[in-house]
């Protein structure tokens, strides 16, 4: 007999009459020890995220009708039901809460303060024992919480949903990209098996990127509880992951497949799924700090010719992209040429084809963390 529940939390209404759900999906045991929990559409305009739990839900219900779920499986396929009702002149935003500009994967509870203080002269010997403690605790002080503001409450529950997980998964996409993964320092290089399987070209690390991103609210608890009780054991047990599926039109039936696959095929060898998966595929790319990225800026205003694309290596001072100004007079001086600070891997460009000064148009990865990055890593 299948396993499978799927359940709606209903959001508190922010207009009248206008209540939102949630739904989760739910396979195996749900009082095992042993959880993964996979979202998609957290910025409810990237696409990819959705076809993936689509192919996904095919994979475990096949393995679920076979009773090989092992532990217990949580899909939120739209993790974002505020964000997905956005249509404005004919798009769909996603990605800024209307009510604030609050990108909806910013500013997500840090709850460790709070359980720090219940932890107080409970800590144990074992890492076993103060996992379970420290899953309990944080499950105490969520629920002690009550927040009533719709995108509050979505963070709050996404949290409440996704606290005890080993393993979280946040599907996103970025503009036009490579496949690239968000992770904290601490869970490299023993999260090798999920960038390697999902043929990450880029890993980016980072202990804190400063604006408290969905998967950070997850994972940073346990570094930063082991920073402040350095003589207990306690391990990084939440391997969260930021997951960038390429690029926003990136959407077909043959790559949603292949990636749904591959996170089937990394829950397996995780031991969430019953079955022997093949050896993990070699790593493209050795992980690098999220504090190396350049951000590569548009100097003047115009249309961008892109020289180079995603997946392509820069060597420092390399132009990739023209700016090109109509109005100037003189070939020389309608061309801007946008050159690499550093030497690293190209992994994201814009989508739009005209520049702003300031706006960020390319993303580099390089190996040696930048100096002027500041506190907040990642862009708006
Ligand atoms: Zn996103």
């Amino acid at each position: 007999m299948g396993t499978k529940t799927i359940k709606q939390h209903i959001l508190p209404a922010s207009s009248l009459g206008n209540a939102r759900t949630l739904t989760v999906i739910r396979y195996g045991d749900q009082t095992a020890g042993n959880k993964v929990y996979i979202q998609a559409g957290l910025h409810a305009d990237e696409a990819p995220g959705f076809l993936v739990i689509h192919h996904l839900i095919n994979l475990l219900d096949e393995a679920d009708a076979a009773n090989k779920i092992d532990g217990q499986i949580l899909l939120i396929p739209v993790a974002n039901p505020i964000g997905i009702s956005q249509w404005r002149d004919e798009r769909l935003q996603g990605r800024f809460d209307f009510f604030d500009s609050i990108n909806f994967n910013r500013r997500h509870l840090d709850i460790t303060a709070q359980i720090a203080e219940r932890l107080k002269n409970r800590l144990q010997d074992t890492p076993r024992e103060n996992v379970a403690l420290i899953r309990e605790t944080a499950g105490e002080v969520l629920g002690s919480m009550a927040p009533r503001d719709e995108a509050a409450y979505l963070k709050h529950l996404l949290l409440t949903l996704a606290h005890d997980a080993d393993v979280v998964l946040d599907l996103h996409c970025d503009e036009q990209a490579v496949v690239h993964v968000y992770l904290g320092t601490p869970l490299w290089p023993e999260a090798t098996d999920l960038s390697a399987q999902l043929g990450a070209e880029v890993t980016l690390l980072a202990e804190d990127s400063g604006v408290t991103p969905f998967d950070e609210a997850c994972s940073r608890i346990w570094w930063n509880l082991a920073e402040k009780y350095p003589d207990f054991p306690i391990p990084s047990a939440c391997l969260a992951a930021t997951v960038e599926l390429r690029g926003i039109t990136d959407v077909s039936h043959a790559r949603g497949a292949q990636d749904a696959g591959n996170i089937f095929l990394f829950l397996q060898r995780r031991g969430f799924i019953q079955g022997a998966a093949p050896a993990v595929p070699p790593l493209r790319n050795e992980a690098t700090p999220l504090r190396g990225v350049e951000h590569i800026k548009a100097q003047a205003p115009g249309v961008v010719v892109f020289l180079k694309k995603p997946g392509d290596r820069i060597a420092k001072g390399e132009v990739i992209a023209e700016i090109v100004n109509p109005l100037k007079d003189g070939m020389e001086n309608r061309i801007t040429s946008v050159k690499s600070g550093i030497e690293g891997l190209l992994f994201s460009i814009n989508t739009d084809r005209y520049a702003r000064p300031g706006r960020v148009l390319a993303k580099i990865a390089g190996k040696a963390p930048l100096k002027d990055k500041g506190e907040n890593l990642l862009t708006s």
